[in-house]
């Protein structure tokens, strides 16, 4: 029977957000959430903001956002695509920077899983680059890749593992004839950015995100960065798909939330701070725990695998992520949360392994 639905919305495989659970009173440490509010400047220009405007579109320039995020990475605004999430703009990206059936876009066998979705959406051959044994990603094997651009999320989800600027700066001068993406999420707990490089190198685009360091995943804001022909060529596609995708709350509250980094400083350490206290309180259980650089941890235990310890854990009302498949599967990603939350998860943990 005739189902109404194009050939592509019929096999595509979605990506598989984590749970957003109602309700129930859930310790939340599954979608790597900042566990901190937003900037005081963020709420109060939220809370400032003339609602009356809302009959009028955004500008979809968005001057004063570009202008914030701009002197923040030391570029211009010319430099600044924004777009509704980073998501969006990885979407976008696709779009911009592959060919449908052309030589396609190289990226790891274990990181971001929203990469693989866009390429089979996009109609965008996939090459997938192993990840070495100890999962850090050997950038020589992704240069070798036959590809019309590569992507590295850097620092790299799940594993939680970085690659410093240092090594970064060679992979983009190597590959100077094709596009490389670095998907920067998680760089506010790094501090390794490649986005002033920008200025030096015409192929690099670097995506950012207001959900994790900014605390702001509820307002669905990011940013690329990069040399104004790639941003004019995010803007064409963006034109040909949703002209409007920032809009004028998001604009104003991001743009007060750049302002604060007083107050982020603040909480990017405590994350890692807490980050650190859970690597060691996990490694000290039996867990193996990955070298993170980010707002959470890749662990597994010998005696148990990942869906068994996300179940365990579920039980007693913590939520994790664990990613079926061959290598990950034996993993949890772990959100880093407040000390109180990581408390609870600790104490959970220690009823799982009595039993
Ligand atoms: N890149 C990576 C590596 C992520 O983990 C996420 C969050 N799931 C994103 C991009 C997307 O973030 P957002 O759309 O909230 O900006």
């Amino acid at each position: 029977m005739k189902d109404f639905l194009s050939r592509i919305a019929r096999e595509c495989v979605p990506y598989q957000a984590g749970e957003q659970p109602l309700g129930k009173k859930f310790i939340k440490l599954n979608t790597n959430e900042n566990p901190y509010p937003p900037a005081p400047k963020a709420l109060e220009a939220y809370k400032n903001f003339d609602f009356s405007q809302l009959n009028r579109y955004p500008s979809f320039e968005a001057p004063a956002l570009r202008a914030a995020i701009a002197a923040a990475e030391g570029v211009d605004a010319s430099n600044i695509f924004c777009g509704n999430g980073s998501d969006e703009i990885l979407a976008l990206a696709f779009r911009a920077f592959f060919d449908e059936d052309g030589q396609g876009a190289a990226f790891a066998d274990v990181t971001y899983s929203f990469y693989k979705v866009y390429a089979a959406f996009f109609n965008v051959p996939a090459h997938i680059v192993p990840l070495e044994e100890d999962f850090t990603l050997d950038l020589k094997k992704l240069t070798a890749a036959s590809a019309q651009g590569l992507i590295v999320a850097n620092p790299n989800a799940p594993t939680g593992i970085g690659i410093p600027l240092a090594e970064i700066e060679p992979f983009v001068a190597e590959n100077s004839g094709r596009v490389v993406i670095l998907d920067e999420a998680y760089m506010p707990y790094f501090k390794q950015s490649a986005a002033r490089l920008v200025k030096k190198y015409k192929n690099l685009v670097v995506v950012k995100t207001f959900s994790k360091g900014y605390s702001l995943a509820g307002i669905r804001c990011g940013y690329a960065v990069a040399d104004e022909a790639l941003v004019e060529g995010l803007e064409r596609c963006r034109d040909c798909f949703n002209s409007y995708p920032v809009d004028r709350v998001c604009q104003a509250v991001c743009t007060a939330a750049i302002a604060d980094d007083a107050y982020y400083a603040r909480t990017e350490a405590l994350v890692r701070g807490e980050r650190e206290r859970l690597t060691e309180e996990f490694t000290r259980r039996g867990f193996t725990v990955l070298p993170s650089v980010t707002n959470f941890i890749f662990a597994k235990h010998p005696a148990m695998g990942g869906e068994a310890l996300y179940k365990a854990l579920y039980a007693r009302g913590i939520l994790v992520r664990n990613f079926k498949g061959p290598r990950t599967g034996d993993f949890c990603r772990i959100t880093v949360g407040t000390h109180e939350e990581n408390d609870g998860l600790l104490a959970a943990v220690d009823d799982i392994l009595k039993n």
